[in-house]
Parts: structure tokens; sequence; C-alpha cells
């Protein structure tokens, strides 16, 4: 345990380790880790340990309390997991087993503790009866006191919710060999010194402290000070983790083409997973809807969203449910998620560092990645600092060109023609076009057309150079009659009934009977059950039931008209429109500010009242939550 001389070539404190891949031939057998740890480290596929865990292991093995500085990605959970259960399965043999908990892990988030928990266990798969606990706050204490009741050796866990565990006694700390801090630059930028400081006071005198950090901040070096005894202090330098295996290039896009420059990239070049930076939480959920709109499988992630849901949006990219992640820096840490073909930094990041965390997310298990970057003009002083940050040249990248694009959307709906001749039953429809051209003198080419159309449900195949309509178009439609369709307006609702958004409108040149279709549709409701439309010029309010099942909601979450998915959403009266306002005929029933139905209308209510008639309730409908909140 004491912290005696090496005898090892490392010199003691503030080691610098600049060891590439090339140079460092060390086998994980040399590092004197016990047999059954290398036993799995090699069942993982690790043929060799990467600089860090090279230069950390033996002195962790020797009981020394150690500092570890290196980028995200080059290993750090090994480094102290290996040494950590090397030395645990050596004091089981030396005491008789023991469920008492002997290692804790610090950890910053939820998904990290979880990451490394599962790294750990991982490691584990040659010794006997070990337990790794993932303790961690937003998710019931239950299991994790069964789980401390039942005894953990190694415990991973948030500071705040290993604090909790602490006060409630159900963490019990007294033969606790060996702490880490992970991402510990991370923690402390979270606000957890306090905590950190805290746990450490709450453990036994006798024991191995490791920091791993990404970065060496003063406040690191405060904690290291204070808490870790003789630390010896290993750094790797950044050259090699972000790799040959990347490849960085750079485009120059203005705010407003970036959409546009994103979807042009994401059409034509061959990606798996993509995680997609931007700087602010409202910008994850804002492109993320946006790239829904335009058909693609995204979602957000950001600090505001429950840790729960976070996770399972990390779940659904790695088993492909979704390809792209929207995030912004803090949200996507040290994410490991190997199918990450692209990361696009959307926004630029804020300091080189963050650039270079955020490319790591890619190029993971020495897979080949991608890293664009969005900048304009102006900001292209930074390309040097990058470059010289990452010793590697960051190419300049011409965007696609529309043709491109449209040479790949007419060979993937080629494709899909093939893989439907070759996999799907065409005999109905084989008569079907047979009798068709017969019936009406046409060309089984003619035919084919109008069906390719049919596929397309009436979205265009082909991006225009311009694809934003003028606004004045949108404008001109705007007369009283215009908008609704000839189901009418609703102007109050009726009881029990709630309105919905959905994101199509003119602009997509969607038709009442086709909301009515695709709902009736696929959220199982009758005609009658739904109420009014209101097309609006980028989204529609519906009338639909309240209370939606869990089915419907999920049904109509995917459902799409034409082609754009509909983004079913109960309205909240965003986006006030002028268009919408006042107006007998009209939108009347939207308050031009809140956007919603005035429930009670004390005020104008001649309009409002009329239709729906006998009384249905119209002034209280069995929703007000969603419409009470916000009148006024
Ligand atoms: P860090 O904590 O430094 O960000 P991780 O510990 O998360 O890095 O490791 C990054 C990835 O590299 C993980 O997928 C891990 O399984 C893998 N890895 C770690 N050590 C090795 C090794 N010696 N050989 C091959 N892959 C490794
Ligand atoms: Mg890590």
């Amino acid at each position: 345990m004491s912290s005696e001389q090496q005898s090892s070539d490392v010199p003691n404190n503030s080691t610098n380790n600049d060891a590439t891949d090339e140079e460092n031939t060390v086998t994980f057998a040399e590092l004197g880790i016990d047999g059954r740890v290398l036993a799995a480290l090699s069942d993982v596929g690790y043929e060799k340990p990467s600089p860090i865990q090279a230069a950390t292991i033996p002195l962790l093995l020797a009981g020394n309390d150690v500092v570890g500085v290196a980028q995200t990605g080059t290993g750090k959970t090994a480094a102290f997991a290996v040494p950590a259960l090397s030395r645990m399965a050596e004091l089981a043999d030396l005491n008789g087993p023991t469920r008492n908990t002997q290692v804790l892990v610090l950890a910053p988030t939820r998904e990290l503790a979880l990451q490394v928990a599962e790294a750990f266990s991982s490691y584990t798969k040659h010794m006997e009866d070990v337990t790794v606990l993932p303790v961690y706050g937003g998710s019931p204490y239950g299991p994790q006191l069964n789980g401390l009741r039942r005894g953990a050796q190694v415990v991973v866990g948030t500071p705040g919710r290993v604090i909790d565990h602490i006060n409630k006694g159900s963490l019990d700390l007294s033969d606790l060999q060996y702490v880490v801090l992970d991402e510990a630059d991370e923690m402390l930028r979270m606000g957890f010194a306090e905590e950190v400081d805290k746990i450490l006071e709450a453990t036994p005198e006798n024991k191995q402290v490791v920091l791993f950090s990404a970065t060496m901040p003063g406040s690191i070096r405060r904690i290291s000070k204070q808490y870790l005894r003789n630390p010896q202090e290993v750094t790797v330098k950044s050259s090699t983790s972000t790799g040959k295996n990347i490849r960085q290039r750079y485009a120059q896009v203005m705010g407003p083409h970036k959409l546009d420059a994103m979807t042009r990239i994401l059409e034509s070049e061959e990606h798996d997973g993509v995680i997609t930076f931007v700087r602010t939480k409202m910008a994850t959920e804002d492109l993320a809807d946006k790239l829904k709109a335009r058909g693609f499988t995204a979602a957000a992630i950001n600090g505001d969203i429950p840790q729960q849901q976070r996770e399972r949006t990390v779940e659904n990219l790695r088993g492909g449910k979704i390809d792209i992640l929207v995030a912004t820096d803090v949200a996507a840490r040290g994410l490991d998620v190997e199918r990450i073909s692209h990361v696009i930094n959307y926004d630029i990041p804020h300091d080189t560092e963050s650039y270079v965390h955020r490319i790591g997310r890619t190029g993971r298990a020495g897979r080949t990645g991608d890293a664009i970057l969005f900048m304009t003009p102006r900001e292209k002083y930074l390309l040097r600092a990058i470059e010289k940050a990452t010793r590697q040249p960051v190419e300049l990248m011409q965007l696609p060109s529309v043709d491109i694009v449209n040479d790949k959307r007419l060979d993937k709906f080629a494709q899909r023609i093939t893989a439907t001749r070759e996999s799907e039953d065409l005999s109905v429809f084989r008569n079907l076009v047979e009798k068709y051209v017969e019936d009406n003198d046409v060309t089984a080419v003619e035919a084919a057309a109008a069906l390719a159309h049919m596929a397309q449900g009436g979205r265009p195949l082909l991006m225009e150079e311009l694809p934003t309509p003028p606004a004045k178009q949108v404008r001109m439609s705007k007369g009283a009659k215009d908008g609704f369709g000839s189901r009418g307006p609703t102007r109050a609702l009726t009881e029990g009934n709630a309105t919905y958004r959905i994101a199509v409108g003119r602009r997509q040149r969607v038709m009442p009977g086709s909301i009515v279709g695709a709902l009736a549709n696929e959220g199982g409701f009758t005609a009658t059950e739904i109420g009014g439309i209101d097309i609006r010029s980028d989204h529609s309010l519906v009338e639909l039931p309240a209370d939606l099942s869990k089915d419907q909601w999920r049904a109509l979450s995917r459902t799409r008209i034409g082609g754009e998915l509909i983004q079913l959403e109960l309205d909240s009266g965003r986006k006030p429109r002028r268009e919408g306002e006042g107006g007998g005929g009209g939108g009347g029933g939207y308050k031009g500010k809140s956007g919603g139905f005035r429930k009670d209308g004390p005020r104008k209510t001649g309009g409002f009242r009329k239709d729906h008639g006998a009384g249905a309730g119209s002034r209280k409908p069995r929703t007000g939550r969603n419409f009470e909140d916000r009148s006024n």
C-alpha cells in the first residue's frame, strides 16, 4: 500500500509519457496483471496496452496513488480498472472472499457511470463472484439498496447518489481499498467539488487514490494535493489519440445554410451513426426536429433531458434505431458508441479542447471516422489552432452539389425498386399493371412512373437549388376560406378533445383529406373523432380526443403525411402567427398571442361557440390543463 520508491524506469512525479502506439511494445502480461484479469482482457480483444495503460498499470499495481491525464478515448477505464481488479483478486487469494465494497469509482454522469461499470464487469469474467454495482441519481433507490445489501465489491456511482448512500448508511466504505475519480475535470466542472470532498473524507485512511482526467486545471491539482499521497503523475500527450484514423474536414457554411449543408452531406456521404454538436440545449431539440422532418432518424440529448431518456437515446443510437444524435458538448462527453462514423460540428466548439473531445466520439475501437466542421469565413482562424492541437491537417471540403445529392436520390430510389422486386411477391400488382396498361392503352413505363410518384407520397424526389418557397406564396393563400378544408374550422373544442399540432402544412401541400386519412389509419380514429383542421403555412392544428393512448401516440409519432413525419404534439401555442388571428372566417378560434383556442369567451364570443352545437361543453374542455395553463 505504501508508495515506496519505484524500481521501474518510470520517474517519480511528473512522468511525461510521450509514447506513441509504435513505440509501445509492452504486452499486458509484462505489466504484472493478475492472470484472471489478463484472460478477460484477451476475451474482450485488447491486444496490447494503450500508452496510458502501459504507464499507469504498473504504478497502480505497485500501490501508488496516481494522477493520469489523457484525452478521452485513450483507454483510461482499463487503466484504473485492471489494476484494481488485479489487486482485488490477489487480496481474495490471501484473505478469502469478501463481499465488502473494496473499489469505489466516481463518475460525473449516469451514462459514464454505466459505461465504466460495464467495462469493469467485462474484465471480471474469470474472477469468482465479483459484483459491480452502478449507483446514480434519477433512478429508484430500491434496486440499488438491494444490490448494496447483497454486497458489491465494486461500486461505480455519481457523486450525489454516492453521498446519499453514505448518509443513509447503505454504502459501507470501511473496507475500501481503492478510490477512483474518473473524468475528474468534468466532475468539478459540473459542480461536484463539495461532494467529492465529502466522499473522500468518508473513506478510510489507508487506501489508494486514483485520479483520471482529460485536462489538468488548478482545481484538480488541489484535490490531488489534498487527497493523494505522493502521487505519480502520468501525462499522455494528445498526439496519438485523435489518431490518423479520423479524417478532418471543414466546410464554409453560413448559419442559415447549415441545415441544408448537413442534409446534403448526410445524403451523399456513406455514414453509420452520426453525432452533431450544437452550442445550446435549445438548438439540440430544434435541429433534431428539423432533421426528423426531413426524414432522418434523429434525437437530441442535452443536460435538461432526464437521464433515463438520455440513456435510452444513446441505446437507440447504439442499436441503430436512430442514426443522428444532436448533442451539446457536456451531454456527449465520453460517449462510447462504436458505430459513430461521423462527427459534425454544426456549431464550432468553444475551444480546441472541446473540438478534440467532440471528434473523439468517432474512430472508436480502431475504426475510422470522419470529423466535419462548419465554419464561417470569420471563424477560419481557428483552423490553425485545431491543426496544431490535433497535429493533423483539416482539409477544405466542398459541399455536395444538388446534382450529386439528386444522383444519390435517384440511385436510392432505383435500389428500392430492385429490393422490392427481389424480395416481395408482386403477382397481384403485376396483374393489375398488365390490366391497367391494356385497359388504358398506355405504356408500362407510363404506369410505372405514376406508381413511382405514388410511392413518393407527394414529396418531391429531387432537390431544388432553392428549396425554400418565397414567403409571398405562403402569404398569398391566407384568405378567409383558405387554410380550412371541407371540414371547416373548429371554433371551440368539443368536450374531451384537445388541439394537436402536426408538422405539415401548406408548404408541404397537405389537404385536409390526407390528414384525416393518415390520422384515421394510423391512430385508429373514426372520422367523427377527428374534429376541425386548421392548415397553416408550415404546420396544421387538428382537434383530436384528449386522452390518446400510448399506442396511439406511438403510432402517430411514426406517421408521415406526404413523406414528412407529422411529429404530433399537443399544441402549446408556440409560434404566434398573425395569419391565424382575428378575422371572422379565418382561424378565429385562435388567439394570436397564445395561439390556443380560447376556451371561455366572455368577450367577442360570437364566433366561438356556435358550432359543435348542443352545448357540447366547449367552454370547459376536459383537457383544460393544457389550455388553462396559458390563459395568460
Ligand atoms: P477514456 O476513458 O480514456 O475515454 P475508454 O476507457 O472509454 O477511454 O476506452 C475507449 C475505447 O477503447 C473503449 O471502447 C475501450 O474498450 C477501448 N480500449 C481500451 N483499452 C484498449 C486496448 N488496450 N486495446 C483496444 N481497445 C481498448
Ligand atoms: Mg473515460
